[in-house]
C-alpha cells in the first residue's frame, strides 16, 4: 500500500525516533508499504517519520543512481545492489573529507541544495530480521544513509545549509507546508486548509 508522505513543517519530522523491537506491530507490512511508497515516489531512501512514525527505521535503494554514467563502473555496480532496511541504526563513526552533493527530499519537493558531509561512515544496525550488522559505507551510498539517518534524528537537509540560503528558502518551505506544491505522489501537508 502506498502511504502519503509527510511534508515539511509537520512536527513528526522533528522527533528523534525511538528504537523498536521484533514485536513492533505489523513490522514486515510496514517495511513493504514503505518500499512501495519510496518506489512510487522514485526515491532512493525513505525514513519512518516521513510516513508518520517516529521510530528508528529507514529503507534505502540506490539503484536509480546506477544509471549515472559519470560514476565509476565499480560504484555503479555497488549502487545497483545497495538495498537495505536499517532498524535501530547508529552511526558510530564518520570520517574523511567533506564533499558536496546536491540533495533533495521526498518531504521537501522541488527544493535541492548543496550539502556537505563526510565521505565515509561506520553504521551499526539490525535488518528486517533483526540480524545485527556493522557496515562501512562510502561515496554516494553513504550520502543517502546519512540523509536518511538524519531523519530518524529529527534533522532535515535544509538544516545543514547556510543561514542566507535558509532565509531565501523560507517562503518556499512555508508553501510546501501549506500544500502549495505539485508532486506525482500523495503527500500530507501540516498547514493545508481544506475548504
Ligand atoms: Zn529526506
Amino acid at each position: 500500500m502506498i502511504l502519503p508522505i509527510i511534508a515539511y513543517g509537520d512536527p513528526i519530522l522533528r522527533k528523534v525516533g525511538v528504537e523498536i523491537d521484533k514485536d513492533y506491530p505489523n513490522l514486515s507490512e510496514l517495511v513493504e508499504n514503505m518500499k512501495e511508497t519510496m518506489e512510487n515516489a522514485q526515491g532512493v531512501g525513505l525514513a519512518a517519520p516521513q510516513i508518520g512514525k517516529a521510530i528508528r527505521l529507514f529503507i534505502i535503494d540506490t539503484s536509480p543512481f546506477s544509471a549515472d554514467d559519470e560514476l565509476e563502473d565499480e560504484e555503479r555496480d555497488f549502487l545497483a545492489n545497495f538495498k537495505r532496511v536499517f532498524i535501530n541504526a547508529n552511526i558510530v563513526k564518520e570520517e574523511g573529507d567533506e564533499w558536496v552533493f546536491n540533495e533533495g527530499c521526498l518531504s521537501i519537493p522541488d527544493i535541492r541544495e548543496d550539502v556537505f558531509r563526510q565521505e565515509k561512515i561506520t553504521i551499526a544496525y539490525v535488518d528486517e530480521n533483526f540480524k545485527k550488522h556493522t557496515e562501512v559505507i562510502d561515496g554516494l551510498a553513504a550520502r543517502v544513509v546519512q540523509h536518511e539517518y538524519d531523519h530518524i534524528e529529527g534533522i532535515l537537509f535544509t538544516d545543514l545549509i547556510s543561514s542566507l540560503k535558509k532565509r531565501l528558502l523560507k517562503n518556499k518551505l512555508e508553501n510546501i507546508s501549506k500544500g502549495k506544491v505539485d508532486t506525482d505522489y500523495r503527500m500530507k501537508f501540516p498547514l493545508l486548509k481544506r475548504k
